[in-house]
């Protein structure tokens, strides 16, 4: 099957083709189906499996759907002073590398779309981050130890993630992101697991990566490829 039997959104569609894909890899066919039926996903998936894609895919093709407004879903009030975003998609990843490379291809399939993505990591010039930031910022991929920083600094909300990806979630364990991570999921204003759909990623599932599971999703569909 190709991209077109998959029943994408229009646009998401034609990014995807102009990006050189012509068949989804087998964990981007399930994620689609899994994210049109909202399902929370743990996919034990490589790189060189077109995970990336496996997460994007859902998540976009369910904010081009909707549009800005109804994916937002927000309450609007009391933030026209805070110079706070707001993304609607936050996507954990370990490294710098990582992040830049999500968020490339992020930027090929949000092209001419209203979803603007947006990066930070650590070990960079944080102010010039934030002013990136607030040129647009719907869809945030992140080192989670810069993360924290900046919502410590008042300049991320989480109050409308509707999509929350955690990639690699096992190097993120060995690098010893635990802390973090939980401080970021578990912050008062991140919408619950009824409120949000979340997609996991590891090359492994040991018992580390199986707790994490256990917390943050809801009714997972487990996947292995
Ligand atoms: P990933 O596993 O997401 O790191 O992707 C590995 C490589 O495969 C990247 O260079 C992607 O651009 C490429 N790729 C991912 N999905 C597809 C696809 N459906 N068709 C062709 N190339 C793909």
């Amino acid at each position: 099957t190709n991209f077109e039997e998959a029943d994408l959104e229009p646009l998401l569609l034609e990014n995807i083709k102009m990006s050189g894909y012509r068949v989804p890899t087998p964990v981007q066919k399930s994620s689609i189906s899994y994210g049109r039926a909202g399902r929370d996903m743990m996919a034990c998936a490589q790189t060189g499996s077109g995970k990336t894609g496996g997460f994007l895919f859902p998540i976009l093709n369910e904010s081009f759907r909707k549009g800005p407004s109804e994916a937002q879903g927000g309450d609007g009030r009391g933030h026209y002073r805070s110079r706070a975003v707001r993304p609607i998609a936050l996507i954990l990843s370990p490294t710098r590398e990582l992040t830049m490379q999500i968020s490339e291809e992020a930027r090929k399939f949000c092209y001419r779309s209203w979803v603007r993505p947006c990066v930070v990591y650590g070990g960079a010039d944080i102010v010039g981050q934030m002013r990136l930031m607030e040129r647009g910022c719907d869809l945030l991929v992140a080192t989670p130890g810069r993360l924290v920083d900046l919502i410590e600094r008042g300049r991320v909300s989480l109050s409308n993630i509707r999509y929350l990806v955690l990639d690699e979630a096992d190097r993120m364990l060995d690098m010893g992101f635990e802390p973090q991570i939980r401080r970021i999921v578990e912050k008062e204003d991140m919408p619950g697991v009824d409120e949000r759909h979340t997609l996991m990623f590891s090359a492994t599932f040991p018992r580390d990566i199986q707790m994490l599971a256990r917390d943050f999703l809801k009714d997972y569909i487990f996947l292995s490829v």
